[in-house]
């Protein structure tokens, strides 16, 4: 498989500077859904993923914990009708993050996995914040 760099348009570029740059947001294509991500910023530092969304509501999610939430069917299971976490079995780190049409995101993880759509509302409902937490009946 080549590594193709990805070539549509703007954002495809600066999601490549993305990749390079220790701090940088992506910019995310105008979204069909109700909410979106407005940004998206890779934080190495604390192996996060910042996401800041178009209501105003921002979170910081741990690279394996996304991971963990791939929503592929190799990850899931055929037939899944609920996207469960499954730990990752060492810590990832996101080699490229790449817009999907305008409603997802997928990312390219350092052990080598690339098959998970990220659908901006599977995003927003594993949000790890407080509140979404207890929200969802979560304790903290
Ligand atoms: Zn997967
Ligand atoms: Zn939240």
């Amino acid at each position: 498989m080549s590594n193709q760099p990805y070539r549509r348009a703007s954002a495809g570029a600066s999601i490549r500077r993305a990749c390079r740059d220790p701090v940088h947001t992506v910019p995310i294509p105008t979204a069909m859904e109700s909410v979106y991500p407005t940004e998206i910023r890779r934080q190495p530092e604390t192996h996060t993923l910042r996401i800041i969304w178009s209501d105003g509501h921002e979170a910081d999610y741990e690279y394996d914990y996304l991971r963990g939430y791939c929503p592929c069917a190799g990850c899931q299971g055929h037939g899944a009708h609920k996207v469960e976490f499954q730990a990752p079995e060492s810590p990832v780190e996101p080699l490229t993050i790449r817009p999907v049409g305008n409603y997802a995101i997928s990312f390219h993880w350092t052990d080598s996995h690339a098959t998970g759509i990220y659908r901006f509302s599977l995003l927003r409902s594993i949000c790890p914040c407080d509140s979404c937490r207890s929200e969802r009946g979560e304790g903290t």
